[in-house]
């Protein structure tokens, strides 16, 4: 690293950097600038939050690197730092306002010039997050995500303006996503399908800050998945709140199996992933689909949130005991190498102990292949957190332990079973000394295990075959063959 004083010598600076015209432009390296780069305003980026929140940070690193900043990595001495922040539950508010904290922080000592906030929790909060932060130089909603350049240039000039608010039709039209900065990876990518929930989910903040359902326009979607896999994509994740709502407002009759089908057509793209897809939606055709498709893994990734049906209904959840179990036993009929993922919520108010080992008994008979398990939050303005009978936290931190044990005897004994398969992986990273890391079908990224696979050269994005020989906690050892 040279010390930025010296004129003489370029300087050395970790950032992203775009090599060729718009598109889909991915690169992740440490890079000599040059002298006029670094006199360039210099954007950190900080990406808090989940798979859509991943989205709009791509979407707006290329906005902010197409207006001529440089992205930095370095988001403790850049010159702005974007932080785009989560919001829908309070333990992601706390990690949001430690970040703000710290970012104001390095501004009050001179380290960074602006700090930026976009994302769910400027939804949510608006000017009330001013109120909180005086010093934050801007904040921006999230119908105002493509203004971010805009926003950066306006900080910069000194204009008084800081809240950037979503238009006001901004919850009947949807944002599009192509031409993203990818931090994903270069050989996999997140494709957002449609925006808002109308599902009203009592413990859910998320219908009031993202508004209400709307799908994106097929070609859109396809013209995004098309631009994904000509830049290098082979693995494609489709996500939304809940995808199996996709077309319902387009009158697309075949829903998600329509967009299934199109993007079957790439040629390119090898694994197509379906996460989010809540049980009430999972129908017997799209079941079929993934079944008879070649490119759709049979990964299915489905929050049931509880078993109990006097807790479903005040969870305002259309399910029942007897729907989900039927739907688990059709997906492994029709798919029976299917892996299963899905998420509960246990502490919900008034669910009693017996209920509570309702659903513990439930997880451990149909032995999930994955699982996330989350302690119920009062979160302001749900439903659910007017309801009488709340349970104490430190019940709630037992049932969370009770199900992820008996989730994790139950992940160590299948893994215990795949051991001598032969699979198909991903990889992912290729290490200079040690095995290779990457997924088989049954893995989506950053949410799952991994693949450790050993005699293994190939570069990240390639698949190769490869033996299973153990298990190390939740990951598996793979040899290549
Ligand atoms: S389906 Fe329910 S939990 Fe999921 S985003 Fe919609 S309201 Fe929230």
């Amino acid at each position: 690293m040279s010390n930025l004083n010296s004129k003489k010598k370029p300087f050395y600076k970790k950032r992203f950097v775009l090599y060729s015209e718009r598109g889909f432009l991915y690169s992740i390296e440490m890079n000599q600038i040059t002298e006029k780069e670094h006199k360039q305003t210099s954007v950190g980026f900080i990406s808090l939050g989940c798979p859509k929140n991943m989205v709009d940070s791509e979407k707006m690193l290329a906005l902010i690197a197409e207006a001529g900043f440089i992205i930095d990595y370095d988001t403790e001495s850049a010159d702005v730092v974007v932080i785009n922040t989560c919001g829908f539950i309070q333990p992601a508010v706390d990690e949001a306002m430690e970040t703000i904290s710290h970012a104001l922080g390095k501004k009050k000592k001179g380290k960074i010039k602006k700090v930026v906030v976009a994302g769910c929790l400027s939804e949510r909060m608006r000017e009330k997050l001013l109120e909180r932060f005086p010093h934050i130089d801007a904040v921006v909603c999230l119908g105002a995500r493509d203004e971010i350049a805009n926003v950066i240039t306006n900080v910069l000039s000194g204009k008084a303006e800081k809240l950037y608010k979503s238009p006001a039709d901004w919850e009947s039209r949807i944002q599009l996503d192509s031409d993203r900065l990818l931090i994903t990876s270069a050989h996999w990518a997140y494709l957002r399908i449609s925006e808002g929930c109308d599902r009203n989910c009592s413990f859910c903040t998320i219908p009031s800050i993202k508004g209400k359902f709307r799908s994106k326009p097929l070609d859109a979607v396809i013209a995004e998945a098309k631009q994904l896999a000509d830049s290098g994509i082979v693995e494609i994740s489709v996500i939304a709140q809940d995808c199996t709502t996709w077309g319902r407002d387009l009158d697309e009759k075949e829903g998600l199996i329509k967009i299934v089908k199109e993007l079957e057509k790439i040629e390119k793209l090898k694994w197509i992933r379906l996460m989010y897809l809540n049980p009430f939606g999972v129908s017997e055709q799209l079941i079929e689909a993934i079944a008879q498709s070649k490119k759709v893994v049979h990964y299915i990734d489905m929050p049931i949130q509880h078993i109990n049906t006097d807790i479903l209904k005040v969870m305002h959840r259309p399910d029942t005991k007897e729907k989900i179990t039927a739907l688990i036993e059709k997906i492994r009929k029709a798919i029976p190498d299917v892996v299963l993922r899905t998420t509960v919520i246990v502490g919900f108010p008034g669910e009693t102990e017996q209920q509570f080992n309702e659903l513990l008994d439930f997880i451990k008979q149909m032995r999930f292949d994955a699982m996330g398990c989350f302690a119920f939050w009062p979160e302001e303005g749900t439903k659910a957190a007017q309801l009488p009978s709340p349970i104490s936290q430190k019940i709630k931190e037992q049932r969370v332990d009770k199900l992820m044990l008996a989730q994790q005897q139950i992940v160590f004994e299948k893994n215990k079973a795949l051991k001598g398969r032969i699979i198909e992986c991903l990889i992912d990273e290729v290490a200079a000394d040690g095995p290779a890391t990457g997924r088989y079908y049954g893995q989506a990224p950053h949410i799952d295990s991994l693949c450790f696979i050993k005699k293994c050269t190939e570069p990240a994005g390639s698949f190769v075959k490869a033996k299973i020989t153990g298990f190390k906690d939740y990951d598996l050892l793979t040899e290549k063959i």
